[in-house]
């Protein structure tokens, strides 16, 4: 009776540490009908990150490149790294009816907003700051002064939330989870998302 073939542009910030990555893998699990972005960063890899999988690993040269042929949909600068996200993937996959997260910092996800309002705007939350602090040092991947650049950065982006369209916490994984699936369905229930069938 109703259909809605084209997938939802869903756009994941938070501070860095907050669990993003935890959550959109999770979110990944048992769901053939959602996609996570591939960004590109000059940023180094982390231990066990993998070029092509967790990232597009280039030179500032390169990255650069890119966003002079316009291949970038959105990029920013994040704690002196270069981080962007290629657009003819993202494109392609919604107009294949798949759902596409964009996880992103919140300069590029406002970027993304003024050109693709229709996209649903999740902002996550840490329980507290002092959480925030022990999942940036538990995860080990960053330097002392690394952390602390970030933690900055996290007061300056939580300011921002109020320009998303939801909160999650991330107190647990499968309760932020959840939160983020129900987003998910009743945003594709909207009426303007969807179109009756011909039979009507
Ligand atoms: P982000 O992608 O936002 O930078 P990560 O997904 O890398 O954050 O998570 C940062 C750290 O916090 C990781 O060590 C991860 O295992 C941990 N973590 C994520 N979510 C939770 C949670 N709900 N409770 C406790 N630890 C968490
Ligand atoms: P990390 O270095 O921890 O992987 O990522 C740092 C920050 O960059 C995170 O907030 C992450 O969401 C953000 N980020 C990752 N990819 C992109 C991207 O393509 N564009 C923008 N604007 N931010 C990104």
């Amino acid at each position: 009776m109703v259909e809605n073939k084209r997938g939802l542009l869903l756009v994941i910030s938070g501070p860095s540490g907050v669990g993003k990555g935890t959550v959109c893998n999770a979110l990944l699990e048992n769901s053939d009908d959602t996609v996570v972005s591939v960004s590109a960063t000059t940023r180094k890899p982390r231990e066990g990150e993998i070029h092509g999988e967790n990232y597009y690993f280039y030179t500032e040269e390169k990255f650069k490149e890119m966003i002079a042929q316009d291949e970038l949909m959105e990029w920013a600068c994040f704690c002196g790294n270069y981080y962007g996200t290629p657009r003819t993937p993202v494109l392609e996959a919604l107009k294949q009816g798949k759902n596409v997260i964009l996880e992103i910092e919140v300069q590029g996800a406002l970027k993304v907003k003024s050109k693709y309002p229709e996209g649903v705007f999740i902002f996550v939350l840490p329980p507290s700051l002092e959480e925030l602090r022990n999942r940036l040092e538990g995860r080990g991947t960053e330097s002392k002064e690394v952390v602390e650049e970030r933690l900055q950065t996290a007061i300056k982006e939580i300011q921002q939330s109020i320009k998303y369209n939801y909160f999650v916490v991330n107190d647990t994984v499968e309760q932020a989870t959840s939160d983020i699936k129900t987003i998910i369905n009743a945003e594709k229930a909207r009426v303007e998302r969807c179109n009756f069938k011909d039979e009507f």
